[in-house]
């Protein structure tokens, strides 16, 4: 294609995820991996901190600073915040040199609108790229998790992130259909947040929600899943509060989301043509994103839909590994991302 040579230059491949941003090198394989958190003053919008050094911002900034995460549900929410946090993260990986621009191949849910699929390509270029290529999120997914997408065979990735749970089928290079969620890792948060206010009167911040979830959380009962102690505040007398956290408790607070995003997994199998549908009972369902790593969750959705069900290897970074092997091997890989440069 003209304009684009990805053999020539820095070329990189971004997961821009609405929890975390990915960076793949061509030749060097994923080098950072941050938080999609900026810290920004509040009057003159001037970016303080990016990534993790933000996200320990969440939550504890003074009126004048704000730290926030410009994207919302796998889409651009803020359009300057997020150019400066993948400028930021550019010259971070490339140099600030202008004689570094890198090409870039940076992946857009499926389904979203073409203003919404513009303002990723905008935003990358705003940022400093050279050129931009377009990639579907599940495709770079499926690919990132090892599944073979450009066989005549249906597959089914499932990619539980911060904002969203996108369900897709794929074959022969496409994706068939799909289901999007807006529930995923961050409603679980907020659930087990409201679990807490309603049932023991403290309000827990979002990074202890999170910090729950991840430690004593599971979707089924298991035996390694400990209690922990948090902190927070009484609503009552508005009093630091402590606080001994069940794994229980955790689970019940997460049961109404966990059974949304088992219920998108049912639906979309029911709504896929018989041949692929029985191509999935052979294959299984693949399992992507930071969601799948919920404890028990891959057993409970293999037990409700009766499909073999897998985690990635590396879940969080599935987005960026596909995106690096379409990088890595673009020719045979043509058709699937969309070109345009500056
Ligand atoms: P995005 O693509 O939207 O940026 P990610 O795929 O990076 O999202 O996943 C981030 C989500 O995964 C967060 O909600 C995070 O809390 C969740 N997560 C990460 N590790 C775990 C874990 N071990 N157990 C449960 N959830 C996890
Ligand atoms: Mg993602």
């Amino acid at each position: 294609m003209s304009g684009w040579d990805i053999h020539m230059g820095k070329s990189i491949g971004i997961d821009l995820g609405t929890a975390n941003t990915i960076v793949y090198v061509k030749g060097r394989g994923i080098v950072l991996r941050e938080p999609s958190v900026v810290a920004v003053e509040a009057r003159t919008r001037r970016v303080m901190a990016v990534g993790n050094e933000a996200k320990l911002m969440l939550g504890k900034t003074p009126g004048s600073i704000t730290a926030m995460r410009p994207l919302k549900d796998g889409v651009i929410a803020e359009f300057d915040v997020t150019a400066a946090m993948l400028h930021h993260y550019y010259n971070k990986v490339a140099g600030p040199s202008i004689f570094s621009r890198p090409r870039v191949i940076i992946c857009i849910p499926y389904g979203v609108t073409e203003v919404e699929k513009r303002a990723v390509q905008d935003v990358a270029l705003e940022a400093g790229a050279q050129s931009v290529a377009l990639i579907e999120e599940p495709i770079a997914a499926a690919i990132g998790s090892g599944l073979k997408v450009a066989d005549a065979r249906g597959s089914m990735i499932v990619d539980i992130g911060g904002g969203t749970t996108e369900v897709a089928v794929t074959s022969l290079g496409g994706i068939v259909l799909s289901s999007s969620l807006r529930s995923a890792g961050d409603e679980l948060d907020n659930a087990i947040i409201a679990y807490m206010k309603r049932k023991h009167n403290v309000l827990i911040g979002e990074m202890t929600a999170e910090m729950l979830k991840k430690n004593i959380g599971s979707v089924i009962p298991m035996a390694d899943r400990g209690n922990m102690v948090i902190r927070g505040r009484n609503l009552l007398n508005g009093l630091p509060a402590t606080l001994a956290v069940t794994s229980g408790e955790i689970r019940e607070a997460m049961s109404e989301q966990v059974s949304r995003i088992i219920d998108c997994i049912r639906t979309t199998l029911e709504n896929t043509p018989p041949e692929l549908s029985s191509d999935i009972y052979d294959n299984g369902i693949m399992l992507a994103g930071g969601g799948a790593l919920l404890a028990g969750l891959d057993m409970l959705i293999q037990q409700l839909t009766g499909i073999r069900t897998t985690i990635a290897k590396n879940p969080l970074d599935c987005v960026a590994m596909g995106i690096g092997k379409v990088i890595d091997s673009v020719g045979e890989l043509n058709g699937i991302v969309t070109f345009r440069t500056r």
